[in-house]
């Protein structure tokens, strides 16, 4: 391999957090008033702020902001009143955060299939969708499923639908914001999203009553008027003396980081596609690989790339991955047998207990996946590219890579 080119990028490296950002939560620390409730005067704090803007880029009538992405979907689950022992639909393709939702309100998730798109299957939704009276739907890694038959499904069996939108902040469907379709739409602001404040959480809806509910939990004493987007208080009238108060708001601090962020987020977006398209098209035409296309009505985040080895032995995959690792590219099987990192497959979620699913199996174990953070070139990303489909070729070429079937 000598000669041959390598990458000495940081897969997992964001950008610096803005400097307008860090000098407003430098001006908040200056204050000292961290907490959301700390206000002086008709002061409107800075995480009320951010739910009224969060709302405006949305289009929804109400955000709240929370402590993580995990907890705006364990209270948008409670808000809908899924309590121990009640099934919820989600996808057998996601990120363990979301079965730990379900499981954090004593929810029993009922894993649906995954299609070649990525996307949840949806004959498999329609099959099953006698099984759960709510939907935790994930765009996992920014892949959106055909929404209007989704919702037609959905509808059409009475399934309330929660959208786990963690990949897909400023991605639409058709036109329509990712997080809009369902009742409630959940959104994380970890690092490793579209925006970062190391931790924290977002939730949108239109429905007076669910964001009460959330409100309410997120641990807001009576003190709920505070907050940016508030409900009527008739809403609240029978909620305040309901809902427990589960502690996970959202501080000043992070909130005034993210204000800047979401200002700038659309061209963010627009940034990290242009690098997924710049790796799709080196990776396209390779031999053995698949990449996936993406749906016309889809406005996707190309935060991250995933393409598909089909019916690679694990050999094979594994020789792939050490290649591309010893050349400075880190991919990420989502279809190994044993979590790893931040990935797992669903059934190593041992608390969800699950009917096998062979369809879907085949397609996880050949799912592979790469971050694009901004802090990459375009010319790194034409790098990146290059050595994937090199090694790809090598591998392939190399005869025995495929599971004869
Ligand atoms: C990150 C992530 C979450 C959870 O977000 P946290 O803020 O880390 O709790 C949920 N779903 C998916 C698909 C994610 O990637």
């Amino acid at each position: 391999m000598s000669g041959a080119e390598v990458f000495t990028g940081s897969f997992t490296q964001q950008e610096p957090i803005p400097e307008e950002a860090i000098e407003a939560a430098v001006a908040v620390m200056r204050t000292g008033r961290l907490h959301r409730y700390n206000t002086s005067g008709g002061e409107l704090s800075e995480v009320a702020a951010l739910e009224r803007e969060f709302a405006a880029y949305t289009g929804a009538k109400y955000a709240l902001a929370v402590a993580s992405g995990g907890y705006a979907m364990g209270a948008a689950l409670r808000a809908v009143g899924v309590g121990p022992g009640d099934r919820v639909l989600t996808n057998a393709f996601t990120l363990a955060p979301v079965p730990g939702a379900i499981a954090g309100v004593g929810g029993v998730p009922v894993f649906v299939g995954v299609t070649e798109a990525l996307t949840i299957d949806l004959d498999d939704l329609e099959a099953k969708a006698d099984q759960g009276r709510v939907l935790m739907l994930s765009h996992m890694r920014g892949h959106l499923a055909d929404m209007d038959r989704l919702m037609q499904i959905c509808d059409a069996a009475g399934v309330t639908v929660i959208e786990d939108c963690a990949h897909t902040m400023g991605a639409a469907w058709r036109g329509r914001m990712s997080g809009r379709d369902g009742l409630i739409g959940c959104y994380s602001v970890q690092t490793y999203k579209h925006l970062n404040a190391g931790e924290g959480g977002l939730l949108i809806t239109d429905d007076d009553e669910v964001m009460a509910r959330a409100i309410l939990l997120s641990g807001s004493y009576m003190l709920y008027g505070k907050h940016g987007t508030v409900p009527p208080e008739a809403a609240f009238a029978q909620a305040k003396y309901e809902m427990p108060n589960v502690s996970g708001r959202m501080d000043n601090l992070r909130a005034a980081i993210l204000r800047t962020q979401l200002a700038r987020l659309d061209a963010q977006c627009a940034a990290w596609t242009q690098r997924y398209r710049v790796v799709e098209d080196g990776l396209r035409g390779t031999a053995g690989l698949t990449v996936i296309e993406r749906p016309e009505e889809e406005s996707f985040v190309g935060s991250s790339i995933q393409f598909l080895l089909a019916d690679w032995t694990d050999a094979a995959v594994s020789a792939l991955i050490s290649r591309c690792a010893a050349r400075g590219v880190h991919l990420k099987w989502f279809g190994g047998a044993e979590p790893e990192g931040y990935t797992s497959r669903y059934d190593s979620w041992h608390y969800a207990p699950s009917a096998a699913l062979p369809p879907s199996d085949r397609i996880l174990r050949a799912i592979v996946d790469m971050r694009l953070p901004l802090t990459f070139s375009l010319d790194d990303c034409a790098l990146i590219a290059r050595i994937v489909r090199a090694e790809v070729g090598a591998v392939w070429q190399a005869g025995a890579a495929r599971i004869t079937r």
